[in-house]
């Protein structure tokens, strides 16, 4: 036995939850060493079981809650369903923001060091559920019938579900339909474990404000059978449906979509407006899942650059240009970024359907690109980043900090290599002013910031 391990597996404890992890599993301490216990809230006081002790952490199971927090809600296992796994349905939407700001502030302080930054509460969702424009459902096959709904939490096992209590009604109804569809006309359901079967997953993505609905069907081989018969039953259902695509994946992989796409039925893209900015979506390309939050997200950005009209703005990580077409009316002219070619194709798209002619786009990374246009003699007055959760290349960073601009824009979807980037943004002469929160994924642990950097 390990000395400086206080427990053994199958050890029985009383402890109180200090914390809880980025993944929202609640941290207990037993004289310093730390103990993952999903399930279990900061401030309760629970009965736990040690199931597995690692050198400097171990896991447990909660087996009992002897003192409650005020945050924790019940969720019934039917309720559960409809929530699709989300790691933070049994806290209530109060404490799920309060969460999000403390996991924010701890980043900021453990790993970005930051001294001077406001960091904001989180500005959540007036109403917080049936928020997604978009769900990718995995298919898979129990006792013969065809079934579709969420991974289980850690495991491959696909729990089948026709209602989410985090996706549109559109967007649900939609799923629901198509899987009703493909499992009367018996297609092959995939099989992961043997990688033989058809359809891998149903996806549905819905514009909120223009009522588009695409539908894009993820195969394994590109023989989809009764393809005609297929496309003819989801417009005689879903009549908002303007674009039927099938996605081939082929390789044995989580990742979702495969590179190769054809169109089934109907228009390659769907339409949706963010505020007054149309936006054209193709089926490869990012586009935010939370419309509502999204153009929180989307002027607090425009807010913290501050524009009067003069301003050359680079946008790396650009998408379809959703930012860079936001910014480009109030600056003299943007330059986007972006690794998909499908979503360049939808950002210079886009840029016309809105008449925006100050907005220049290319297709590449950002970290290659950028130095590129440097040396060329583009210079940003204000640099927006929005990179994937990985955070910024550190290339990039380098680049920014030799280009100087006066103020530095961080959208983010992980605090910690936000936190990481502001780091390094500080250490080559930027002061992080302040960090806004956004509550873009309600009941889940993710959470979305965007920060105002300045040139000292
Ligand atoms: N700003 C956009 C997209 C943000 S998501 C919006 O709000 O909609 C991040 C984007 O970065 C994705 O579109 C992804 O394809 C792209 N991306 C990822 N790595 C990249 C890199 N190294 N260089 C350029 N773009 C990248």
């Amino acid at each position: 036995m390990d000395k400086s391990i206080p427990v053994e597996k199958n050890d029985c404890i009383e402890a109180v939850c200090e914390d809880l992890t980025h993944d929202g599993s609640g941290v207990v301490k037993i004289d310093g060493y730390p103990i993952f216990v999903p399930g279990v809230l900061p401030g309760e006081k629970a009965s736990i079981k040690i199931i597995k002790v690692n050198k400097g952490y171990g896991f447990g199971k909660l087996v009992d809650i002897l003192e409650r927090s005020p945050f924790r809600v019940d969720v019934s296992p039917e309720e559960a369903h409809k929530y699709g796994g989300c790691q933070l349905q049994h806290i209530s939407y109060e404490g799920q923001l309060n969460s999000k700001e403390n996991l924010v502030r701890q980043a900021m302080a453990r790993i970005g060091k930051l001294e001077n930054a406001a960091i904001h509460p989180v500005l959540g969702m007036e109403n917080p559920w049936n928020y997604r424009n978009k769900a990718q459902v995995p298919v898979g096959q129990k006792d013969g019938k065809l079934i579709a709904g969420f991974y289980k939490p850690r495991s491959h096992e696909i729990i089948d579900t026709d209602e989410s209590l985090i996706h549109l009604p559109e967007v649900n109804e939609a799923i629901k339909v198509v899987k009703e569809i493909c499992s009367k006309l018996e297609i092959q359901p995939f099989n992961e474990e043997k990688h033989t079967g058809i359809l891998r997953h149903i996806m549905a993505r819905y514009g909120k404000e223009s009522g588009e609905l695409m539908i894009i069907l993820v195969t394994r081989i590109s023989d989809l059978p009764h393809k005609s018969h297929l496309v003819e039953k989801i417009l005689a259902a879903l009549p908002n449906v303007r674009s039927i695509i099938q996605n081939i994946n082929t390789k044995k992989t989580n990742v979702i979509l495969g590179e190769k796409t054809k169109v089934l039925w109907g228009s390659d893209v769907i339409y949706d407006n963010i505020g007054d900015v149309k936006f054209a979506i193709s089926p490869l390309s990012f586009y935010q899942v939370n419309p509502v939050s999204t153009k929180v997200l989307y002027d607090k950005a425009l807010e913290y650059a501050g524009l009067t009209g003069k301003e050359t703005v680079i946008d790396a990580y650009c998408g379809i240009g959703t930012i860079s077409l936001f910014m480009a009316k109030k600056a003299k002219k943007v330059y986007g970024v972006e690794i998909v070619p499908d979503a360049v194709k939808d950002a210079k798209r886009n840029a016309s359907l809105n008449g925006i002619t100050n907005a220049k786009f290319e297709a590449g990374l950002a970290e290659t690109v950028i130095p590129k246009w440097y040396e060329e003699g583009i210079v940003a007055d204000v640099f927006v980043v929005d990179p994937p959760r990985k955070g910024c290349d550190s290339t990039l960073l380098e680049t920014i900090i030799e280009m100087k601009p006066k103020k530095v824009v961080y959208v983010s979807c992980n605090p910690a290599t936000l936190a990481r980037d502001l780091r390094i943004l500080e250490d080559g002469g930027y002061q992080t002013k302040q960090i806004q929160p956004v509550d873009m994924f309600p009941h889940t642990t993710h959470v979305e910031c965007v920060a105002e950097i300045v040139l000292k």
